[in-house]
């Protein structure tokens, strides 16, 4: 046999162990995953992580292998783990499509688990789809969005978020989900990492994971206001950490971040290399002082924003991506494979949106979130009032508390919420959306309320 023949037998043998041992490992971490499931455990442990980070790091030294290389093998396995401990956790999605189906059978559903506005799109938009259909703008288009509609993009963003961007600054996409999507998958390498401040929306962990990515969570607390420490992110950065992900006004807590603490985060993100990806689609409804990660002018900085929450287009799927031209030629290349470009109906009636004016939509949900609040206030929750955004998120005053099982429960007696859990390790938690009509808010809080005391 020649060299190489024995060279391939002997690399086949050693993959062929290792996909047994994998085998092995997905099996025990199945095990687990039971186990947490039974005791109540949440299923992300950074602390059992890092400590088999720490092994794998010293066994690297000890072998001669070099340390990322450990690490973001390491990280592959972490994700698999974590993929066959998740396949039934439920989600806001979960109850909506639950609740969604109550309603086909003929019940009646109080939804405040969706992040919707009950408000119509601005009428001028229905009159440019119309127009655009009757011109023939029907065809395929640019990747990135039409020339016109990047340009207008540009001058809104430079005229509202304190910086100066041209049309080659922007990308039209279907929705921020997917702009979020194209930025995790074209920037970074599987076995890279992502940082993720939890509670935190849950798309961000999903597209990471879906493209192999490692999730480093910086968990923040009630206690300290929805704050994360700029200790915490120094410490979890590494040399496989690509990525920070911000999200202010925050879903689920509402939170705004003081100007000084986002800097600082920039500041760090700087000195690390990492892109920030800021998700910055609630600005609209920004209640406190709140300022774009776009007037830090940092680089490497990607800024998500959509016409679904300001504009009430959920439906349309429509939004853009701000970041360096360069940023923006690599991730449309993603765009175009996946959908060629976003309709160009779809982009007039977002062109013509951008001339509606959004006040009463931003007076409509400050005031529906003013309501929740207020009823919130005069039940057994502890929350944070939200600094923007449209949602409460609050602790629930029970020992035990389980979020899932409650707004399984709660179903039942008509009114959907959105568990914890779905944003992080957060199982004692409840998300619970403005999105209703008023009235119906304070209905939906007060059987909240008995089903929480026990009175239905
Ligand atoms: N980011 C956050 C924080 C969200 O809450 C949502 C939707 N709920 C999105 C992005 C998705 O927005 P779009 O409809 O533009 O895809």
């Amino acid at each position: 046999m020649s060299d190489i023949d024995q060279l391939r037998n002997k690399i086949n043998d050693v993959t062929l162990q290792m996909v047994k041992l994998l085998r092995e490992r997905t099996d025990i971490a199945r095990q687990i995953g039971d186990l947490k499931k039974s005791s109540g455990l949440g299923i992300f442990d950074e602390t059992r992580e890092d400590q088999l980070r720490k092994e794998v790091v010293a066994l690297c030294h000890e072998i001669g292998l070099e340390e990322s290389l450990g690490k973001k093998f390491l990280n592959f396995l972490l994700n698999e783990s974590i993929k066959v401990q998740t396949t039934s956790k439920q989600t806001h999605l979960t109850i909506f499509l639950k609740a969604k189906n109550l309603e086909q059978q003929g019940k009646k559903i109080i939804h405040m688990e969706v992040g919707e506005p009950d408000l119509a799109p601005p009428k001028i938009v229905k009159k440019a789809l119309g127009e655009a259909v009757d011109r023939g703008h029907t065809r395929y288009g640019h990747a990135a969005g039409m020339p016109q509609l990047r340009t207008a993009l540009a001058e809104y963003v430079s005229e509202k978020f304190g910086t100066q961007v041209t049309h080659e600054n922007i990308l039209v996409s279907p929705g921020a989900r997917f702009s979020i999507y194209l930025a995790v998958s074209t920037l970074l390498d599987p076995g890279d990492e992502i940082i993720v401040i939890e509670p935190a929306w849950p798309a961000y962990r999903d597209c990471a994971m879906n493209a192999g990515i490692k999730v480093r969570v910086i968990a923040t607390t009630l206690e300290n206001k929805w704050e994360p420490s700029i200790e915490q992110i120094q410490k979890t950065i590494n040399s496989n950490t690509k990525m920070i992900v911000l999200n202010y006004p925050n879903n689920p807590t509402g939170k705004i971040l003081a100007p000084q603490i986002q800097d600082k985060i920039i500041d760090v993100a700087q000195k690390n290399d990492l892109y920030v990806l800021s998700d910055e689609i609630y600005s609209a409804y920004a209640f406190s002082d709140w300022k774009s990660v776009l007037s830090n002018n940092y680089k490497k900085s990607i800024i998500t924003q959509s016409f679904s929450k300001s504009h009430a287009m959920t439906g349309f799927r429509i939004g853009y991506t701000v970041a360096e031209p360069k940023i923006i030629e690599k991730i449309s290349k993603l765009q175009a494979l996946c959908l060629t470009n976003v309709a160009e109906p779809i982009q007039y009636a977002a062109l013509a949106a951008l001339k509606a004016k959004v006040s009463d939509n931003v007076k409509s949900i400050r005031s529906k979130l003013n309501t929740l609040t207020d009823q919130a206030k005069q039940m057994d929750l502890e929350f944070v009032a939200p600094d923007g955004a449209m949602y409460l998120f609050a602790r629930i005053n029970k020992p035990d508390f389980d979020g899932v099982e409650f707004a399984n429960k709660l179903l039942d007696y008509g009114v959907a919420v959105a568990p914890g859990d779905g944003f992080g390790n957060y199982k004692g938690f409840v998300r619970i959306s403005a999105c209703q009509d008023e009235k119906k808010l304070i209905v939906g809080m007060k059987i909240l309320d008995e089903v929480l005391g026990g009175s239905r």
